[in-house]
Parts: structure tokens; C-alpha cells; sequence
């Protein structure tokens, strides 16, 4: 899938206003700190709103009808340790490697912005292929007691998940799955826009997912037919171990009877 071929019969240009927009930071696009502050500001961004409700929550009784286990609430203590972590390992890992990339590898940016539909199509591949890398590479980190204990542990030292338990992981698998999302929009030679759109969904995506909210316009209620597990989903494997290996969809723990959910488990 390429996003540079339009698709027939496809509106044109949608995305150039945006992309122009875009094209006219490109010095700070294109410097070796773009990477790392783009992950980190999106990232806490997206976490920002949590986090003021979980501060909130042990006060609010209106908040506390939303949260997945209702009982746990994070500290404070909690949160800046998740926070330091998250910092620390941009600053060691993530912020070389990019630079590393960004010298080795300097980014193309094309005057035309993708074609609309194919973006759409080309961020939904890439959330499908970072979805299966993601349950496989899980999966294994489960079954195979030394992988769980070296590498994934650290991402379970919260049985009740909040938004700044997102990125409480070690180095392996920060890196492993910064890979996989960095790798996937070029195996499908996608922009630099659909990339971009890409790596903001997925922040967005897995913060939801660790978010401890079930909210009324979370994603896996506007996917039908129980496809997403969202924030439930993902919960509930913080909570269980054994079961929801998968980030978003459920199709894949669906075929490996890995499923879980809060009413009825399978595992
Ligand atoms: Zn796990
Ligand atoms: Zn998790």
C-alpha cells in the first residue's frame, strides 16, 4: 500500500492545508529533537486529561462511575514515578536512537499532501500490523517465564492501570515496540503525514487503553461488533495475566480462545 498513489476516484487534497501548515516547521521536522519531543508531547498530551480526573476521581462520585476498578485510585507517588520512568527512557533510549535515525536516515518530505481515503486506509494497516506485532511479541513475553521476568514485568507493577502507566516499561520493550510502530508506515510506504497521524493514534490509542476509564465516547464503543477491546479490554490484563494479549482489536485473542472480558472469561 503506498499513500503517494491516489486512490481512484478519491478527493484530492484534502490533507494539503494541514500538510502546508506542516511543511512550514520543517526545521524543527527535521532536527534531531523532533522525534523524541513529538512522542513525549503527544504522549503526555494525551495523559494530561487523566491525569486531572485521577486526582479528581477520589473526590468525585460523578468520575467514579467511569473508572474500570472503581476502588483504585493512583497517588500521586505513583504517578511521578510512572512520569520519571517515562522520562528517562526518551532520554536514554529513544532520544540517541532517534538521532541516530535522523543522522543516518534523513526524513523525505514531498511538497503534496497523501490522498484522504488512502491515509485512512493506510493509518487503519498500521494499527492492524502494530496490533498482531504487539500480540505476538506479548504473547511470548507471557508464556515464556524468563522474557516475562527480564523484560515485561516492569510494565505490571500496576494490577489497577492510570494513564501514566502507559509507558512504565523497560528498555526492551519501549524499544521493541517503538520499532514496531517507527517500522510499520515505512514497510507500507506511507507519508510523512500518514506517519505522523499514525504515531498520534497509536499514543492515543494505547494512553486510552491504560486509562482505567470506561467513558461514554471511548473507542472500543464506537467500533461494532465487540472488534476493539479499548480500556476494558486492556485492564482487565493488567488484572488477570493470562488472558487480552492483544493492544486494541480482539481478533487475535478471539482465534488463540485468549479472550477475557469482564463478565465472562476464557482463560
Ligand atoms: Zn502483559
Ligand atoms: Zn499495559
Amino acid at each position: 500500500m503506498n499513500c503517494s498513489a491516489p486512490l481512484p476516484g478519491s478527493p484530492t487534497l484534502c490533507l494539503q492545508p494541514l500538510w502546508d501548515r506542516l511543511l512550514g516547521l520543517e526545521g524543527w521536522i527535521r532536527s534531531p529533537f523532533f522525534p523524541v519531543s513529538f512522542s513525549l508531547g503527544v504522549y503526555l498530551s494525551f495523559c494530561l486529561p487523566y491525569v486531572v480526573m485521577d486526582l479528581l476521581a477520589p473526590r468525585v462520585v460523578a468520575l467514579q462511575r467511569y473508572k474500570i476498578q472503581a476502588q483504585n485510585h493512583p497517588s500521586v507517588k505513583m504517578m511521578a514515578n510512572c512520569l520519571f520512568q517515562t522520562l528517562y527512557n526518551h532520554l536514554i533510549f529513544i532520544f540517541p536512537l532517534s538521532v541516530g535515525h535522523w543522522y543516518w536516515s534523513p526524513m523525505d518530505l514531498p511538497l503534496a499532501a497523501p490522498e484522504l481515503p488512502r491515509t485512512v486506509l493506510d493509518i487503519l494497516a498500521c494499527l492492524l500490523l502494530f496490533d498482531f506485532q504487539y500480540f505476538v511479541w506479548h504473547l511470548l513475553h507471557h508464556k515464556v517465564p524468563w522474557l516475562y521476568r527480564t523484560f515485561h514485568k516492569a510494565h505490571h507493577k500496576y494490577t489497577a492501570t492510570f494513564a501514566l502507566t502507559t509507558e512504565h516499561s523497560g528498555a526492551w520493550e519501549t524499544l521493541s515496540l517503538g520499532f514496531f510502530a517507527a517500522v510499520n508506515p515505512v514497510i507500507l510506504g506511507c507519508h510523512p503525514l500518514c506517519s505522523f497521524l499514525f504515531f498520534t493514534v497509536n499514543i492515543w490509542l494505547s494512553v486510552e487503553d491504560h486509562s482505567g476509564y470506561d467513558l461514554p465516547w471511548a473507542t472500543h464503543r464506537l467500533v461494532p461488533f465487540g472488534l476493539f477491546g479499548g480500556a476494558p479490554h486492556h485492564d482487565l490484563h493488567h488484572m488477570k495475566f493470562k488472558a487480552n494479549y492483544a493492544p486494541y482489536f480482539t481478533h487475535w485473542d478471539r482465534l488463540l480462545g485468549t479472550l477475557a472480558t469482564l463478565h465472562a472469561k476464557s482463560t
